[in-house]
């Protein structure tokens, strides 16, 4: 059974905004991590744009079936310090995001969708605990054993926009021209 998506409170969002502008240089982090093997190092510096869980089908090939666990961050913060990714693009979708690999250990370390952000498997950081998913994403796809926990906001897709205000958009306000672009954008994490 399909869950409903959040739609928010205005006041909550003009809170969030006002929150966003003040908390802005605060949320920057500098993370450390690595495939399973080692071979793959890399750092990521910047404030996190999205932390989530995502339900979708292509993530459930990747984790073994339960929801990606990610955070989108600045490209210009990330970097690999140590060994080089494998990478795979797809190439019978339109706009396919380019995943990245260990090639020694298969650990998928990275997405780059095609909008400048790096998506972040949160299993490959050092210390996973310190991301804490705040939305759940595509649950359309979520099977039956997969958890959202109470009070997380969920979207059937994608919030509207991207970014930390994200969990502040109403997917009420997504009319369909949006939700078809949405669909066109699949395979995000
Ligand atoms: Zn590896
Ligand atoms: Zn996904």
């Amino acid at each position: 059974m399909e869950k409903k998506p959040v739609a928010f409170p205005f006041c909550l969002q003009e809170r969030h905004h006002r929150l966003k502008l003040v908390a802005t240089r605060e949320n920057a982090m500098k993370l450390e991590g690595g495939c399973y093997c080692g071979a793959v190092r890399y750092v990521a510096e910047g404030e996190p744009m999205m932390k989530a869980q995502c339900h979708c089908r292509e993530c459930q090939y990747i984790t073994g079936g339960s929801p990606n666990v990610f955070l989108a961050m600045p490209p210009d913060g990330f970097k690999y310090t140590k060994g080089a990714p494998k990478q795979f693009t797809r190439n019978d979708l339109e706009k396919p995001v380019t995943r990245e690999f260990c090639g020694e250990c298969g650990t998928h370390v990275v997405t780059r969708p095609q909008r400048p952000l790096v998506v972040i498997k949160v299993g490959t950081l050092d210390e996973p605990a310190q991301i804490m998913p705040q939305i759940a994403i595509y649950t359309i796809d979520k099977q039956p054993f997969h958890h959202v926990p109470e009070g997380m906001p969920a979207f059937e897709r994608l919030p509207r926009r991207q970014g930390a205000a994200s969990v502040s958009i109403s997917i009420a306000r997504t009319g369909p021209a949006a939700l078809q672009r949405l669909t066109i954008s699949r395979r995000y994490s």
